[in-house]
């Protein structure tokens, strides 16, 4: 079944066409790697279906239901999530504070603060700490909660590593693991491919605001990506960057 489906998607900054005509659609319980360099235009694409950034053209549906018009919070009841990149934590609350404020939306569902801290134990003792003076993993960890908080069936992740160490970013990757096999659908930004093509059922590569290559991870190379990414038009025998 799909959970999510997007039809010639087009955002603009001003004058500038960040998403191109963009089409394609998301399974439900599927993890959707979005890759390309930077000013490709993924960061824009969540924002615009999530709602925070508006659509210039086209359309956005969530199980079947046209969501294109609809505000963010609409669409956080419809079951859109958005973990922003750079996190976007509320400095003066607390770690509570901020996850409750993820429930607001009403939406029912088996998240609740006991979870969150079931899938990110070091959070158990930052609770009542407010979320400025915490470290990058503990206030990437209180973004993702706060997200799940309102019981998604489409969570997005714009560049969850972001800033973080590689120890960091593997204990944030080791937490997701348990949501990508619970059926929750996920689209996340990723700028490590290897990783996104490490736990993505399937890569949609952008360049200049459009989709140049598409496909499940387990049937495209390494190398068709990196070219991709690169929009390069190598021939076979020419080395690609690592
Ligand atoms: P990054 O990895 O750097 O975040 P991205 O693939 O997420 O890149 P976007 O941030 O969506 O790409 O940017 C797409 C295009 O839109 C780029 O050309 C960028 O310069 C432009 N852009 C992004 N945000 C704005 C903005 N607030 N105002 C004007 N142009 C913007």
């Amino acid at each position: 079944m799909t959970a999510l489906s997007i039809e010639t998607l087009t955002a603009r900054h001003g004058l500038l066409e960040a998403v191109r005509g963009l089409t394609f659609s998301v399974a439900k319980g599927e993890t959707l790697a979005l890759v390309g360099a930077n000013g490709a235009g993924k960061t824009t694409l969540l924002r615009t279906l999530a709602g925070a950034h508006p659509v210039h053209g086209g359309s956005i549906a969530v199980n079947g239901e046209d969501v294109t018009r609809l505000a963010s919070h609409q669409r956080v009841r419809r079951g859109i999530a958005l973990v922003p990149e750079g996190r976007k934590m509320f400095a003066t609350m607390t770690v509570a504070e901020n996850l409750k404020l993820g429930a607001m939306a009403g939406r029912k569902g088996e998240w609740s603060i006991e979870r969150i801290i079931g899938i990110f134990p070091n959070l158990e003792k930052r609770l009542h700490h407010k979320t400025g003076h915490l470290s990058g993993g503990e206030q990437q960890a209180t973004a993702i909660g706060r997200a799940l908080m309102s019981n998604p069936e489409i969570l997005l992740l714009d560049e969850v590593s972001l800033g973080l160490s590689p120890l960091i970013i593997d204990r944030v990757y080791a937490s997701l693991d348990g949501l990508m096999t619970s059926g929750t659908t996920i689209i996340l930004v990723e700028q490590d491919l290897s990783r996104a093509m490490a736990v993505a059922d399937r890569v949609i590569c952008m360049l200049e605001g459009k989709a140049v290559l598409e496909g499940r991870v387990d049937e495209l190379t390494r190398e068709q990506v990196t070219e991709a990414y690169f929009g390069l038009n190598r021939t076979r025998t020419e080395k690609v960057p690592a």
